[in-house]
């Protein structure tokens, strides 16, 4: 999901490999999302005491709050082998099967933006998840013919950035759902001090709370924006330290707000305000108007504008608040909506 924000910046291998490591490797180390990690470490400790693999597992919320590493940390805690596929790749129930009739006994299959599977291998799944069977249909027309294959028991974690869109039957099949929110800057501080540890960073708490404040309620974000801060201490510092002048010339070069908006919110929130007048507008026209598919605004840029309470979604479409307009320094709307009115 990550490149579908950041086209203004190219993500190469390094970038990746730095992503990876900076990823926790288990639940103590996983910052914020209390309930859900205590959730999680029940389910665990469970099935190791009865030495079965867990429940399967749901996780849904925006891009960059953790979904992947958690996938990581139940296969890590488990002590389980993961497997890493996606929706967009599985675009036949044959993909499937060959997935799934691959996996080892107890494997940890983690399969991100779960609901853009194909309808037929969806149909497939429900089955392989409740009783580790699948039916691999042969030959077509009337002399088709199904046969049964019994799989490898396994743990399936899904993740969905649109949990709505999953079908009821899919969603059912699995024992323990969980929809991650937006971290508290205070959380994100904790990520932040850890990245910077790890990549050999100093930074004042006053400069780690300026970046947390920036990071959108982002994990992924804040360690995006601490990298940016690093590469500005190479080229204009002693490559070490960081004060907060150095995060505020570092932030500001790469177009994030104050409050942590980049191009593409201020795009959604200036067309809101300016061109449809604080709307009630629809989210394609929307997305037509700013150059982004409609998905991307539904579940990259709208949650966290709707979250800070800049933007409504009514009935009759998508809403600005008086907030919105002040952050854009625009003359409210007469009828504009306060956060409280939504
Ligand atoms: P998602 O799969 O939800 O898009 P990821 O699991 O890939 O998000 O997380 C993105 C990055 O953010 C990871 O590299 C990881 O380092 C960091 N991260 C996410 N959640 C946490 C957390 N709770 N604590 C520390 N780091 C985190």
């Amino acid at each position: 999901m990550d490149e579908l924000r950041d086209t203004a910046e190219p993500v190469d291998d390094t970038e990746l490999a730095i992503e990876g490591a900076l990823r926790p490797a288990s639940l103590s180390e996983f910052v914020g999302q209390q309930k859900v990690r205590g959730q999680l470490q029940l389910l665990l400790d469970a099935a190791r005491i009865q030495q079965r693999p867990a429940d399967h597992i749901l996780l849904s919320g925006p891009p960059g709050l953790g979904k992947t590493t958690l996938a990581m940390i139940v296969a890590h805690e488990s002590g389980r082998p993961l497997r890493l596929s996606s929706g967009p790749a599985i675009q036949h129930a044959g993909d499937l099967a060959a997935l799934l009739s691959s996996l080892t006994p107890g494997e940890v299959l983690f399969i991100d933006e779960v609901h853009r599977m194909a309808r037929s291998a969806e149909e497939m799944l429900y089955l392989a998840m409740e009783d580790f069977r699948i039916d691999i249909m042969v030959g077509k027309g009337a002399g088709a013919t199904s046969i049964p294959l019994d799989l490898a028991p396994f743990t399936l974690v899904g993740a969905t950035t649109r949990s709505g869109l999953l079908p009821n039957p899919l969603r059912d099949r699995f024992g323990f759902t969980a929809h991650l929110e937006y971290y508290e800057p205070a959380e994100l501080e904790r990520v932040i001090e850890r990245s910077a540890m790890m990549l050999g960073v100093g930074l004042p708490p006053i400069a780690r709370s300026e970046i947390a404040r920036r990071s959108r309620g982002t994990p992924r974000i804040a360690n995006r924006l601490l990298r940016r801060v690093r590469d500005y201490t190479i080229v204009h510092g002693d490559g070490r330290d960081a004060d907060p002048a150095t995060v505020d010339a570092a932030l500001d070069l790469y177009d994030v707000d104050a409050i942590g908006l980049d191009r593409l919110d201020r795009a959604v929130l200036e067309a809101l305000v300016r061109r449809f007048r604080g709307g009630p507008v629809g989210l394609s026209t929307l997305a037509v108007t700013v150059g982004e598919e409609a998905e991307t605004i539904e579940s990259v840029v709208e949650p966290y504008l709707v979250r800070i309470g800049f933007m409504g979604r009514t009935p009759r479409g998508r809403v600005a608040t008086r907030e919105a307009y002040q952050h854009l320094g625009a003359a409210p709307a007469e009828s504009v909506l306060e956060i409280d009115d939504l």
